[in-house]
């Protein structure tokens, strides 16, 4: 469709960012402009339009920003989910599978009630590796993930697919090969 071209364009590329050899997707320029933003929180929360939404949950940065629109559109609350150490309560952690190595993330044991529905949101979808743990990480304390939503799919490195096969509709806006 014709605005995921403009959403396309709207995403910057920055070469050699972290690593040499890897392009990485810059979301800032897509958030600085204002029909961009609007549109791409917009489109995502169609995709659930009419169904209850108790909470939505987004990863550590880019996450915050767009679960953050995504979850005063559709009236939840925000959970935060965040890298190890942040969080002030105490909290239920997973260990999630890196490129090199693993790390962990971390939710409140009590930010949700269980049977609550919970929609998963970041920026990017890669390997899949974040968005496996945060599901697990949900699903420990009680969550119905009813759906994960990515402004941006890598599909070669197989993460959608990944998350389709643990029972999680997805929904992305962008894909970059
Ligand atoms: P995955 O776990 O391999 O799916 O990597 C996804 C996570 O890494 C998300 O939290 C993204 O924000 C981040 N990430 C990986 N590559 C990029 C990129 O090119 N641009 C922005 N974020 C990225």
């Amino acid at each position: 469709p014709e605005f995921a071209q403009d959403l396309k364009a709207s995403v910057r590329a920055i070469p050699d960012y972290p690593k040499p050899g890897i392009i990485f997707r810059d979301i800032t320029t897509l958030l600085g402009e204002p029909r961009a933003f609007r549109r791409a929180i917009d489109e995502l929360v169609q995709s659930w339009a009419g169904s209850k939404i108790d909470k939505v949950a987004g990863i550590e940065a880019r996450g915050f920003i767009i679960g953050g629109a995504i979850a005063h559109q559709v009236s939840s609350g925000f959970v935060p989910i965040r890298k190890k150490g942040k969080l002030p309560h105490t909290c239920v952690s997973m260990e999630y599978a890196l490129e090199y190595g693993t790390d962990k993330i971390e939710v409140h044991v009590d930010a949700i009630t269980p049977g609550e529905r919970v929609i998963l949101v970041d920026d990017l979808i890669a390997t899949g590796g974040t968005a496996e743990g945060a599901i697990k990480l949900l699903r420990q304390i009680g969550a119905e993930v009813v759906a994960a939503c990515f402004v941006i799919d890598l599909p070669e490195l197989g993460g959608a697919a990944k998350i389709r096969a643990m029972g999680v509709p997805v929904r992305t806006l962008v894909a970059f090969e």
